[in-house]
């Protein structure tokens, strides 16, 4: 049976691996950590006392390789049912509340409708908006279309959330290709994807089980330290026990992020800006009312906090593109936030002076910056480095930004490079 070494627990590594064991391939992973799931993960917080999630994530019911991946590790039921496209939005500066709710079918009728579309938008905006996705230069994102309400009030916080980089360098190509597989095919497409526990819960526990199931095994703390490559084959990975063999026809999978990768292949050009996004969880038991209770989260514009979602025993807000804000003091970030929370629930101005007890999770790397640069610099999963090797990742070049849907493409893609060895 041949054997690959998968490198890396996060879902690129998981989604690689699943390929290949559903192949017939004999797979070990390799995770430097105690967990899987690396970027998105869920995580037990002493302070807290409560379980959390390391970030909010937002996957819509267009991101088909997220659904296929759901479906292959049986965790359906992992997900909250019954939801619809729904986007509510709040202007914390002048206290307007929107519904976004794109109807189901492919024929936007939506954006005709005043409860339905972004109150005081024009349709040519919306037309506007639609080109998006054809768009193949490198204009960023606030040059992609009139910057009118639309623009702010939808198409900014759609493009912060998905490209987390600001949207004077964010590239519109990156945004357009998550466009078309969404906004643009209706509302069946954007429904989001909100799992009822955790992430670790609903996209990577299962998926450790499955894997386990097909007999393949997976080693936690078992960082890489080391890739042997000679005559442009790997040949010995230094793992912590140790030199570890890649016998003739074996392969293996590189799936850490982009600064490890370049690590363990100097000669790999890997993306190598990275923008950070701050998650902020409150102790709060909120009651929400109306759309936002109905959606479970909301978008804020004019306000530090960007998303703001309510969960079981929590409230935990997102904020993108945070180079600028992620050294401050957790407490200053909190105190930054915790009004906009209580501006976004509808609670009693004085709550606001009663922020409750709180965890600022900081990725400083949460994502490479989604530049003309940084574009550049994306590998292909087959690279010239070694033949018996294939990288994966949300950084490799998928052709979509830094996200699960990325990510679990990028292994897919891995997979196929090995398969076709
Ligand atoms: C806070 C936050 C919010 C996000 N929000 C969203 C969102 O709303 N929607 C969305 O689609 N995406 C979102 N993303 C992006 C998404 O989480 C990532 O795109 C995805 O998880 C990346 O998966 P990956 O497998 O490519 O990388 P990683 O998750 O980084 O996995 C790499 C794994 O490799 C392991 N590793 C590292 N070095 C070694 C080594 N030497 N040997 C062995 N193992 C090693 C790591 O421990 C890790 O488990 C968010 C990310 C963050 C951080």
């Amino acid at each position: 049976m041949k054997q690959v070494h998968v490198i890396g627990a996060g879902l690129a590594g998981l989604s690689a691996a699943l390929s290949l064991s559903a192949a017939g391939w004999a797979v070990t992973v390799h995770e430097a950590g105690p967990a899987a799931g690396g970027r998105c993960r869920s995580f037990f917080d002493q302070e807290l006392g409560l379980r959390i999630d390391n970030g909010n994530h937002i996957m819509l019911s267009g991101n088909h390789a997220v659904q296929a991946y759901i479906a292959e590790i049986g965790a359906q039921d992992a997900f909250q049912a019954g939801k619809t496209a729904l986007f509510p939005f709040m202007d914390v500066g002048t206290e307007e509340r929107w519904v976004v709710r794109p109807n189901a079918g492919r024929f936007p009728w939506w954006i005709f409708s005043n409860s339905r579309r972004v109150p005081d938008t024009r349709l040519s905006d919306y037309l506007d908006m639609a080109r998006i996705a054809r768009i193949k230069d490198n204009r960023p994102v606030a040059d992609s279309m009139r910057r009118g309400r639309l623009y702010w009030r939808l198409l900014e916080p759609f493009a912060i959330a998905a490209l987390n980089t600001s949207s004077q360098e964010g590239l519109a190509r990156l945004l357009g290709a998550v466009m078309k597989e969404t906004l643009l095919r209706g509302g069946k497409a954007c429904i989001p994807l909100l799992p009822k526990e955790g992430l670790s819960e609903a996209m990577i526990d299962p998926a450790i089980a499955t894997l386990q199931a097909r007999g393949a095994v997976v080693r936690f703390n078992s960082r890489i330290a080391e890739l042997t490559v000679e005559s442009g084959v790997v040949v010995a990975l230094r793992g912590p026990d140790g030199s570890i063999p890649i016998e003739s026809g074996d392969a293996v999978v590189l799936a850490a992020p982009a600064r490890v990768a370049a690590d363990l292949l100097p000669k790999l050009i890997a993306p190598d800006a990275f923008e950070a996004i701050l998650n902020i969880h409150f102790r709060y038991d909120a009651e929400p009312v109306g759309p936002l209770k109905e959606a479970g989260f909301i978008g804020l514009t004019s306000a530090t906090a960007e998303w703001v979602f309510v969960k079981p025993g929590h409230v935990s807000v997102t904020i993108s593109a945070a180079n600028a804000m992620v050294d401050d003091p957790a407490r200053s970030i909190a105190m930054d936030v915790w009004p906009n929370v209580v501006d976004a629930l509808g609670l009693p101005p004085e709550a606001k002076d009663a922020m409750p007890p709180f965890r600022v999770v900081k990725e400083k790397r949460a994502t490479f910056a989604a530049t003309a640069r940084q574009e550049q610099r994306r590998p292909k999963a087959k690279t010239a480095l070694a033949a018996n090797l294939a990288l994966a990742g949300d950084w490799t070049d998928t052709g979509l930004p830094a996200t699960i849907e990325g990510a679990i493409r990028s292994g897919r893609t891995a997979a196929d490079v090995i398969l076709s060895l």
